[in-house]
């Protein structure tokens, strides 16, 4: 079995080649990162365009590293949903086209469930049921998989994700943005005082597991209006930032590079206490979850943490501690696999086909204009409905 998954539901096109026993012979990613450091974010006609550039490069780049055409691929996975519906659809039909012509089975994948199971690729042990922590740009989940297809979700978050409060986070303090918020965030942390700027963890008084980022992000901005750190007038910025329009509509930090070494300090404070709060409301909400997972499946022995915020080791480090203390085990997949890949998209679809759970071959005729079945918003699992009481 040989299968080829494609992912374009935010900003990254990736496409990878995986055995049905979990080799990977191929993994390709092609970032946005320029262009939304350029123009601030995610704009979807633009990142629908990026995608369009380069999804047939990606894809044929994957197949060139396996030493495969696509006559030798048993089916074809792609991201449907969540994510933003233009970008969705460059990935679905590029799948479409290549599953029509070679008569493949096509499977369509859940993000959110690729980010979750991609750990049963890297961890063979993984068993369900399991409890998983998702950490991304746009998600903060906590859910126990009971079995495949199978998911209870036990948090959420009621306003921004994580990873958007270290991209926010790292742009306010000036950092460089051609690689994303988080690992700049986390390499700055490292010089600073965790304990130096107060901030308080968010929803201390809900006894539950959902999130919140908001606030939190709020606390961070007034931080850094307080410590006087130069924000540059939009004068300056246009003469550093001559084509970049969108930048002059937001306060523009002095970049991390041209700061003394008193602002920098300021900022790596700023940076490592962030960083600490931030990943404290993870391990509080982390530790009711299992709590509630362990109810309901007693037999529950993992805790999986997957998606870009994954990554950071600070994160690892920490949430290994409150696993350990819960006799669980952390599984954390390498780097390259907790943000967004095509590796995660391809084995999710592995484990589908393999319950039977796919799609005939598209006709191979299929008109360009057609409207593919997308899933923009598609929750991930039914509500864990006694949470609300447990919460009380
Ligand atoms: P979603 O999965 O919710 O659709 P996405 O696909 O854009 O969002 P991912 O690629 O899974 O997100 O993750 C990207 C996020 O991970 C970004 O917010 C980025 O800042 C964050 N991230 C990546 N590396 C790190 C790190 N080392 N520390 C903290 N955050 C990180
Ligand atoms: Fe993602």
């Amino acid at each position: 079995l040989i299968v080829l998954g494609i992912e374009t539901s935010c900003d990254d096109t990736a496409a990878a080649i995986v055995r049905g026993n979990g080799e990977i012979l191929s993994q390709v990613v092609s970032s946005q990162a320029d262009l939304l450091a350029q123009y601030g974010g995610v704009a979807p006609k633009m990142a629908e365009e990026a995608h369009l550039q380069v999804i047939d490069k990606v894809v044929q780049e994957a197949l060139d590293k396996a030493k495969l055409t696509e006559t030798n691929l048993s089916a074809v996975a792609v991201t449907i949903g969540p994510g933003l519906g233009l970008c969705l659809r460059v990935g679905v039909r590029k799948a479409r086209e290549i599953a029509g012509s070679c008569n493949l089975p096509i499977i369509g994948v859940h993000h959110m469930e690729a980010h979750a199971l991609v750990a049963r690729l890297t961890e063979r042990e993984l068993q369900f049921p399991f409890v998983a922590l998702l950490i991304s740009g746009g998600h903060n989940l906590l859910i126990l998989a009971r079995d495949l297809g199978q998911y209870v979700q036990l948090g959420t978050t009621i306003d921004d994700a994580v990873g958007e409060a270290y991209d926010k986070t790292a742009k306010w303090l000036g950092l460089d943005l051609r690689r994303s918020g988080g690992p700049a965030i986390e390499e700055l942390a490292r010089e600073g005082d965790a304990k130096s700027v107060k901030f308080s963890t968010p929803m201390k008084q809900h006894k539950d597991c959902n999130f919140s980022y908001a606030g939190l992000k709020t606390q961070v901005r007034l931080a850094i209006e307080s410590k006087n750190i130069d924000l540059w007038s939009a004068i300056l910025a246009i003469n550093f930032y001559p084509p970049n329009f969108p930048m002059l509509c937001s306060n523009t930090t002095i970049p991390l590079s041209s700061a003394s070494s008193e602002d920098r300090r300021i900022r790596a404070d700023i940076a490592a206490s962030f960083q600490r709060v931030a990943v404290l409301h993870l391990e509080e909400r982390c530790e009711r979850a299992i709590e509630w997972a362990l109810k309901i499946e007693p037999s529950v022995k993992h805790l999986v943490v997957s998606g870009g915020v994954a990554s950071n080791q600070y994160v690892r480090s920490r949430l290994d501690q409150v696993v350990k203390k819960n006799s669980l085990q952390l599984v954390c997949p390498p780097p390259c696999l907790c943000t967004d890949n095509g590796v995660m998209v391809a084995w999710t679809g592995i484990e589908n086909f393999c319950m039977g759970r796919f799609d005939p071959p598209p006709p191979a005729d299929e008109p360009e204009d057609i409207v593919y079945e997308l899933r923009p918003r598609w929750p991930l699992g039914e509500e864990y409905a006694e949470g609300r009481s447990e919460a009380r």
